[in-house]
């Protein structure tokens, strides 16, 4: 309850002035939408730097309302936090997104990776757990192919309680990514103790990164990072061919971005891939 109520506090100052009203219709409309099926998920190929072969991809969740307006993730999605609608909502993203890596492997990409953003709220449910192993149970996903995506704050709180459900997740075999990457100040000694795969810069980073910059920038010094810790780095946001040369020569194994496609549903993703087959 007090993680509720502490959520609820930060989306209230941060929710840029929409009152209270304007979020509680928000919140109804959310509801009918997800009932009314108009939510779906778009699906962003990750690929290797090096290749440029694909190597997986991240799950988005999109909401189009009746008159097509689509309503940004970044506005809903602390709606569905504050209201508690994200617990359903993220496992249905989860069961989406374990469907789809399924039909993706019998494609033919049978190592291909399904990353899911999880949210604070779901994270410190008591039932997460339960709920995934449910769902890659249901579903018959690899649980080895499944990332889950948190964020860096996420990754700060409370350290016995993380270090505790990190190392329950990783023996289902599921791996964890460490989201937006560098926004946070997570330490190096506390990264240390905690069970998880990836580093994902955040785009701020990525949009940052010139030939000028070098031996500065904050991106290099994650995958200096991620090096030294033994952990995958994925850069996010990657919009152009220099930022993808600069980051693929500082050794940065991984990409996502609109350079190499933007978030597509399930029928144009395999068509991409059926084009980006190695
Ligand atoms: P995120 O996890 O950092 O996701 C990356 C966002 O960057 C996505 O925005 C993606 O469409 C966008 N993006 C990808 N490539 C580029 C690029 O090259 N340039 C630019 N400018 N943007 C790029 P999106 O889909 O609008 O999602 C926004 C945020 O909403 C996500 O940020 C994530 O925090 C949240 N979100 C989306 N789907 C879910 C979900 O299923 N569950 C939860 N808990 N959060 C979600
Ligand atoms: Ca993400
Ligand atoms: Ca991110
Ligand atoms: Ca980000």
């Amino acid at each position: 309850a007090k993680m509720q109520q502490r959520t609820g506090h930060l989306y209230f100052s941060r929710s840029m002035g929409i009152d209270i009203r304007e979020r509680v219709n928000m919140m109804h409309a959310l509801r009918t939408a997800f009932e009314e099926k108009q939510l779906f998920v778009v699906y962003q190929p990750q690929i290797d730097l090096v290749t440029r072969a694909p190597v997986g991809a991240e799950a988005l969740l999109r909401w189009q309302t009746e008159d097509n307006t689509m309503i940004s993730p970044n506005r809903f999605i602390p709606i569905a936090e504050y209201s508690g609608l994200i617990i359903e909502l993220g496992e249905w993203v989860l069961r989406q997104a374990c469907q789809e890596l399924v039909r993706i492997q019998r494609l033919g990409f049978s190592n291909f990776m399904m990353s899911v953003n999880v949210s604070q709220v779901q994270f410190r449910h008591p039932h997460f757990l339960g709920m995934l192993r449910k769902a890659l149970e249901d579903t018959n996903a690899p649980p080895h192919c499944i990332e889950l995506e948190i964020t860096e704050s996420m990754a700060m709180e409370e350290p016995d309680a993380l270090i505790k459900l990190l190392d329950q997740i990783a023996a289902t075999g599921v791996s964890i990514a460490i989201d937006d990457f560098g926004t946070g100040f997570s330490s190096l000694s506390h990264l240390q103790k905690l069970n998880v795969d990836r580093l994902k810069i955040d785009r701020t980073f990525v949009m940052e990164i010139t030939d000028s910059s070098r031996g500065s920038s904050i991106a290099e010094m994650i995958i200096q990072l991620g090096r030294n810790l033994e952990l995958d780095v994925i850069a996010e946001g990657v919009e152009d061919e220099r930022q993808a040369k600069i980051l693929t020569e500082l050794g940065c194994p991984f990409g996502q971005g609109y350079l190499f496609s933007h978030p597509l549903n399930p029928d144009a993703l395999h068509d991409w891939l059926s084009h980006h087959k190695q």
